[in-house]
């Protein structure tokens, strides 16, 4: 039986009140307050903390410093069981050694992949770390995903944290300072709120990098979960997933989510695309593109009825369906997580867009702020 008990008795801080819960799949009784204490550790010479932050509605969204990273989000379901949508770990020690680095993670200073490495602002080139081939995978181990960030602020229902980045780290330019601030609202929107400055002319593109399953983390493949994406276009890919610059039409394709379908409808279908995609892992472009927030798109999960929805201020969303995912990190309910047991929906800029001047911007001039939101907000139908 899955359960969640509320004692009143607050802990470290006094904002989080001991919680006993027991997590799907999970036999034993596990506190919240024990989890967060398993990431106690240093990596290189920073303090990891972790915290629940929480709603009037019981739901509970953890934050990780390392990677600034979502590391639970627990809901109750329509029968008031907890349920815990997003893969990860319950300790420190399995994140930093995972298969997957980016369980969760805030991902920057550039997001998704750079072509050869490399790219140009103005006459100077910037030499990048590769770590995807010839090319850079979301800013290679230099990434933000692999840093303990500052915790700046914390409340019950709000933490902010930051990080600065070295000029040339990983070869981006610039002394970046970024932060985020997850807010958890009363209606079940987890609010992600980035912000970015540099001293020296620089590229930005952030996202999160949470798994979701609806059905809970450790169930089994995500292909009965239905999608719904406000695109009518999205990015054609290489078959080293690097945008070919053109976009393509999603009608008459399997990337048509213009209204819910099953995600395994079309995923093996034969197209080129979904070929080099290894299944669905392209950038779509959303149809509003106007700064605000804006809907970007919904998955429901076939068993628990729990549905999500993404609004965001930025023009693209990256849509992963967990292609290589390979059966080799053990999550929080002991189960492994195979291919396709979970989604990504990224919320970003295109990939490679300092390489493609026709895709919007991703161009941030030294002293200018940089600021983004997107909005997971989950409700059960
Ligand atoms: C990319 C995938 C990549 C994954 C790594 C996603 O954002 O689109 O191609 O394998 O991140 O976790």
């Amino acid at each position: 039986m899955h359960f969640i008990r509320l004692c009143n008795i607050n802990f470290k801080y006094n904002y989080t009140p001991f919680l006993f819960i027991i997590l799907p799949g999970s036999s034993t009784f596990m506190d919240l307050e024990s989890i967060s204490q398993a990431f106690k550790t240093t990596i290189n010479q920073k303090v990891v903390e972790h915290y629940f932050i929480q709603n009037i509605k019981g739901t509970k969204v953890g934050i990780c410093n390392y990677g600034a990273r979502i590391t639970h989000f627990i809901i109750l379901d329509s029968e008031y069981q907890a349920i815990d949508i997003v893969l990860g770990f319950n300790d420190i020690e399995s994140y930093v050694n995972a298969n997957e680095h980016y369980h969760g993670a805030t991902v920057g200073p550039f997001a998704n992949r750079i072509a050869y490495s490399k790219f140009k602002l103005g006459e100077k080139e910037f030499e990048l770390n590769s770590n995807d081939g010839l090319n850079t995978l979301h800013s290679s181990t230099a990434g933000f995903h692999n840093k303990v960030w500052k915790v700046i602020n914390i409340s019950t229902n709000e933490i902010c944290l930051q990080i600065a980045h070295k000029n040339l780290s990983g070869g981006f330019p610039g002394n970046i300072v970024c932060s985020i601030t997850f807010t958890l609202t009363d209606d079940d929107e987890l609010v992600m709120k980035y912000h970015a400055k540099s001293n020296q002319n620089t590229v930005i593109n952030l996202t999160n990098h949470a798994y979701f399953n609806l059905n809970g983390e450790g169930n089994s493949d995500v292909l009965a979960h239905v999608v719904k994406i406000n695109a009518n276009s999205f990015v054609e890919i290489n078959q080293k997933s690097i945008p070919t610059g053109k976009l393509k039409k999603v009608d008459l394709t399997p990337f048509d989510f213009r209204a819910f379908k099953s995600i395994g409808n079309d995923i093996e279908v034969d197209d080129e695309q979904l070929k080099n995609g290894n299944g669905y892992d392209h950038s779509f472009e959303l149809n509003e593109t106007n700064n605000q927030l804006n809907f970007a798109a919904a998955a429901i999960g076939d068993k628990s009825k729990i549905k999500l929805e993404v609004y965001t201020t930025e023009p693209a969303m990256q849509f992963y369906t967990g292609n290589f995912l390979n059966g080799k990190d053990k999550g929080k309910s002991s189960n492994f997580y195979g291919r396709r047991t979970a989604f990504c929906f990224e919320t970003q800029h295109h990939p490679d867009s300092p390489n493609q001047p026709q895709f919007p911007s991703t161009f941030l001039a030294k002293g200018q702020e940089f600021i983004s939101t997107s909005i997971y907000k989950v409700s059960i139908i």
